[in-house]
């Protein structure tokens, strides 16, 4: 059976001008101030990217070492003040050009006002419109102010004295889903490189090696919020970050990031940085090396731990019946096994069943795990929920340790 979020469903519609379809985000707002102490203004020799903690949603500043200033992205409606009041507390005086990746309101929503507060010389968006108040807000600002407007897509150079960067995506001319209009920039300084993907999903990815994009950076701006529909296993390979950031909201309503995604990049052991735990992250770079500090002391870069041999060696995932609703984990070590914190992940529609804490499987244990209607708790069954969990056209379970490592997929 089947039961499953979904997160963007609102039609597309073809429009006009600078183009294509639109649809309304409806990502989380958040009004928290990130305070990052203000670092001095970028000068002499290095290039600095503030992730600016605005929630579920996006704001990228970019503060080259001639003190030209570019913004990607201005997060949510409510977050326009924050990133205005961000900028003057880091010494932002204007803007020299702006980035809208695309037409979501996680990303655009608080453009008008910091438009309005600093003026930029350039906009850069892609051919992609949406229906919304949020956007036609966003497009009266731009008029109004006077900037240029690029079209970003693959292959144009930005065109900012002192940031050397070029758009890689958008690709087609259309897309089904709105985030694949993503304005994707690689900011190059020095050897450190800055992948800044927007929200594209696998589609774009797909293109982007399909062109064959030099992908490779230092810095990868996880996209789409650490979603499952973004970082396929190839688009990462061909990145190879040394490190990630996943701009996202504490306990937003989507399941961002993804454990999936979270394993892909442990997996790659890749560290890294996220707005909901470490705030507003700022990365520098002399052109040789990137260090980064963020708003919260404890935030460094998480080591990634590899997956224990021993544990992925005891307990497993047996078998998954999608139609039955059981899932069945087996010990197969001779040592009781405490799940306490351990997760059960349904992939396809990213539902997580927590491990109570007193759970512990006996050496050589089996325990099941059953959903649905009909589903009861007994010795050695554990109820998850009376909702169907599984896709029964197929459906990988996933199974996590208590600190997030994969212990066993099926
Ligand atoms: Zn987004």
């Amino acid at each position: 059976m089947f039961f499953r979020k979904r997160l963007y469903s609102l039609p597309l519609i073809l429009l006009s001008f600078f183009l294509i379809s639109g649809c309304g985000a409806i990502e989380k707002a958040t009004t928290s101030t990130p305070t990052v102490a203000p670092t001095q203004t970028a000068k002499g020799s290095l290039l600095q990217v503030h992730f600016i903690d605005v929630g579920q949603a996006d704001s990228v500043l970019v503060i080259a070492p001639n003190g030209q200033t570019m913004l990607v992205d201005g997060g949510n409606r409510d977050d326009g003040a924050v990133v205005v009041n961000y900028l003057k507390s880091q010494g932002v005086q204007d803007l020299t050009a702006i980035v809208a990746t695309h037409p979501h309101e996680d990303h655009i929503g608080g453009l008008d006002t910091i438009i309005h507060s600093f003026p930029p010389k350039q906009i850069y968006m892609p051919n992609a419109i949406s229906t919304t108040k949020t956007f036609d807000d966003f497009i009266t600002a731009v008029n109004a102010s006077g900037a240029q407007k690029i079209r970003a897509k693959a292959g144009v150079e930005l065109d900012v004295l002192g940031i050397s960067g070029q758009f890689l995506a958008p690709i087609s001319d259309q897309y089904e889903e709105l985030n694949n209009y993503s304005a994707v920039l690689k900011i190059t300084f020095g050897k450190i490189s800055f992948l800044l993907t927007g929200d594209a999903e696998d589609v774009s990815e797909a293109e982007m090696l399909k062109i064959g994009h030099d992908l490779e950076a230092s810095v990868l701006k996880v996209g789409h919020h650490g979603s499952t529909s973004s970082t396929t296993n190839e688009f990462l390979k061909a990145v190879s970050p040394k490190y990630s950031v996943i701009t996202v909201g504490l306990d937003n309503d989507y399941g961002h990031p993804t454990q999936v995604t979270l394993n892909k990049l442990a997996n790659a052991g890749v560290p890294v940085y996220r707005t909901d735990q470490d705030g507003t992250i700022v990365a520098t770079s002399d052109g040789e090396t990137v260090e980064f500090i963020s708003s919260r002391l404890s935030s460094t870069p998480k080591p990634v731990q590899p997956v224990p041999a021993q544990a992925t060696d005891s307990v497993m995932i047996s078998s998954i019946d999608l139609r039955g609703e059981v899932v069945t984990l087996m010990n197969r070590s001779d040592q009781t096994v405490n799940l306490r914190g351990w997760k059960l992940v349904s992939e396809i529609g990213n539902q997580t069943f927590i491990f109570p804490a007193d759970t512990t499987m006996p050496g050589g244990g089996v325990l099941k795990v059953v959903s649905g209607i009909n589903a009861h708790a007994a010795n050695n069954v554990l109820l998850w929920t009376d909702l169907n969990i599984w896709n029964n056209q197929g459906d990988p379970g996933a199974l996590y340790n208590a600190q997030g490592q994969l212990i066993s997929q099926k």
